[in-house]
């Protein structure tokens, strides 16, 4: 049976979401609804692009630079059976890190009998968890706001020089032939500045 995610968006080799050079995958989908999230078109649960998991592998690995993966969303715990295939396929053709955002609690998804998730947090390297509050957002860390938590699962990022929590902010602007696009955690000063340039309100992170 081929394994399927609904996917919002991908980025081959970024700097912009966790150490070293990563690919990122955005599920499409999220149960929540956080006041200022950064990437309201992709709550809707709705099919977008509906990729089989060794097809996503061969695109997140095709620069071989590549050394981790970051799973972002939307919400990827909705799909964990998913991801967690694509994190075993993709692991079987590299030694990737992996880093993963998550709007539920580690303790809840721990206890919520959700199929996929075991196996997801087994592959998981850093976990982000909890909802974005933006009267919480700080504008340090890859995580969105001071309420999330960085669980390191396993030991593999602990101790790379690369400080999750209150690391300063760096966003990359990706100008592609149809769309342009932030990859990041954006400061909401960067998104106030980057509205008159590119017009209209502010800028979705993902598609701007
Ligand atoms: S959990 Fe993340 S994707 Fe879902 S609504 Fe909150 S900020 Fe947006």
């Amino acid at each position: 049976m081929v394994v399927r995610l609904n996917v919002a968006s991908t980025c081959v080799g970024t700097a912009a979401l966790g150490p070293g050079f990563r690919s990122v995958v955005w599920v499409q989908g999220c149960p929540f609804r956080c006041k200022g999230c950064v990437a309201p078109e992709w709550i809707p649960d709705v099919p977008a692009r509906l990729v089989g998991v060794e097809e996503l592998a061969a695109e997140l690995l095709a620069d071989e630079r590549v050394d981790g993966l970051t799973f972002s969303g939307g919400e990827p715990m909705a799909q964990a059976e998913g991801l967690a295939a694509l994190a075993k396929i993709a692991r079987r053709e590299r030694d990737l890190s992996i880093v993963c955002f998550t709007g539920f609690t580690l303790n809840r998804l721990r206890d919520s009998g959700v199929p996929g998730t075991v196996e997801l947090l087994s592959e998981v390297d850093v976990l982000i968890d909890g909802r974005y509050v933006r009267e919480r957002d700080d504008g340090r860390g890859l995580r969105g706001s001071a309420n999330q938590i960085v669980h390191h699962l396993t030991g593999r990022l602990k101790d790379v020089g690369y400080d999750f929590a209150g690391r300063e902010r760096t966003t990359e602007i990706r100008v592609g032939e149809r769309e342009v696009s932030l990859v990041g955690v954006p400061t909401a000063d960067l998104l106030t500045r980057l509205a008159p340039v590119l017009g209209g309100p502010a800028p979705i992170p993902g598609r701007v």
